[in-house]
């Protein structure tokens, strides 16, 4: 059976980044990837520019750090300044604006006294050339190349788009992931089980997981266990980029979906991996569209989402990083649990100033969502050892960033 890094293998070779579209830029942009290099259209600063409210002086009038000063004109952010400082003058100028020619450095105004309208008393230490400027082009230079291909948009990189010009830039876009689950017991959250049925928690569960991955989760409802019914919301999820199914994948009598994909012209790439909770899942393609079946049971579901569904997510995305996060940390005391294979285990992962820690939470298994509300990652457990010794390093699955 395939080893859970070689099926992740597979998918990395499979997923691809989507085209790159136009993308006006706003705020639902934040966490995509560019797809082109971005170059400055101005010099930033565009003008030597004052740090702070004051006067522009020369150098050699305040050798001494003392002086008064003969006031020649006043400039704001915004304004050009209309006369030079010579010597034996100063300019009152405001943070952000233009420095006049002639003046070499900037003394901040809490340093200084107006004595009337156009003198003023400096007191301050000597002045350096440069000081309280910013040159023009120090930031970014006209052409010069800010931002490059497979940068993820942050709240600061939108801004610096602004300030160079461009209220759109080339960028895959989201992918959309259908989420379709199955099985002819499950019924909406709304109602009330009738005899033998739940309530169709993985629908929830992967349309959240889908938006926190990055990608737009698109609903099929419920898959009833019938061939056709599975047939035509199959056939509408195979449309996206991406079609994340749970249930019928297993070895029942009505685990229909690997059949059912087959016939619809999905590849199969692996079915099974060596792994606990999470066995049967599947994994095939279409053209580009991606199919996942994960199996029935919500930590099942929940597990091999973050472990096989987000790197792909992430691929389509664009992103170089496609995860998933692993960390390694120290178990804090022994634990005994025995798989005939690799399992991950609910655990509560911590930082600590000596490094990650981790504890194993209570769980009953595959189907107890309810343990994993205590838990915020999952430690790998090998198979076929009865107790982990506590004070050992385990592989940790971060789920919840
Ligand atoms: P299956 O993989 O279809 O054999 O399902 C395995 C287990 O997961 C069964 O106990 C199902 O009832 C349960 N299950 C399947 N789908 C869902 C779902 N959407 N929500 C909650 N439990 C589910
Ligand atoms: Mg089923």
């Amino acid at each position: 059976m395939l080893s859970v890094s070689e099926a992740q293998a597979i998918i990395r070779d499979r997923a691809k980044p989507l085209p790159a579209v136009a993308t006006l830029l706003a705020p639902d942009c934040l966490g995509l990837v560019l797809a082109e290099d971005i170059a400055a259209d101005v010099d930033m600063p565009p003008f030597d520019k004052a740090l702070m409210d004051g006067y522009a002086v020369r150098v050699e009038d305040l050798e001494e750090g003392r002086a008064i000063l003969q006031v020649v004109d006043e400039v704001t952010a915004g304004q050009m300044p209309r006369c030079p400082v010579s010597r034996g003058r100063a300019v009152r100028i405001m943070t952000g604006a233009p420095v006049p020619e002639g003046a070499e450095a900037v003394v901040i105004v809490e340093r200084t006294r107006p004595l009337d309208e156009k003198s003023v008393l400096i007191e301050d230490r000597p002045a350096k050339v440069g000081q309280n400027i910013l040159c023009r082009g120090k930031e970014m230079r006209q052409g010069e190349v800010i931002l490059s291909r497979g940068t993820v948009l942050r709240p600061q990189e939108l801004a610096l788009l602004a300030s160079v010009g461009r209220p759109w830039v080339n960028a895959h876009p989201r992918p959309v992931a259908a989420v379709l689950p199955t099985g002819d017991e499950l019924v909406e959250p709304d109602e009330v089980p009738g005899p033998g049925q739940i309530r169709n928690s993985n629908g929830p569960l992967l349309e959240a997981q889908v938006q926190r991955a990055g990608s737009h989760p698109y609903s099929l409802g419920i898959g009833r266990d019938r061939p056709d019914h599975l047939q035509a919301l199959i056939g509408e999820g195979l449309k996206r980029s991406m079609l994340v199914l749970s249930g019928g994948v297993s070895a029942g009598k009505l685990d229909l979906v690997p059949g059912i994909l087959r016939e619809l012209g999905v590849e199969p790439h692996f079915h099974k991996v060596e792994m606990k909770p999470g066995k049967p899942v599947f994994f095939g393609s279409r053209g580009e569209t991606l199919v996942f079946g994960l199996p029935g049971n919500p930590v099942s579901s929940l597990v091999c989402f973050e472990l096989f569904v987000r790197p792909a997510i992430r691929r389509q995305a664009g992103h170089q990083d496609i995860g998933p996060t692993i960390v390694r940390a120290k178990l804090l005391e022994d634990f005994a649990y025995l798989s005939d294979r690799p399992t991950y285990h609910p655990a509560w992962l911590t930082s600590t100033d000596e490094g990650w820690q981790v504890q194993p939470t209570p769980w009953f298994g595959s189907s107890d969502m309810r343990g994993l509300l205590q838990a915020n990652a999952f430690v790998l457990l090998p198979a076929g050892t009865a107790c982990h010794r506590g004070g050992q390093l385990f592989s940790v699955l971060k789920v919840d960033d």
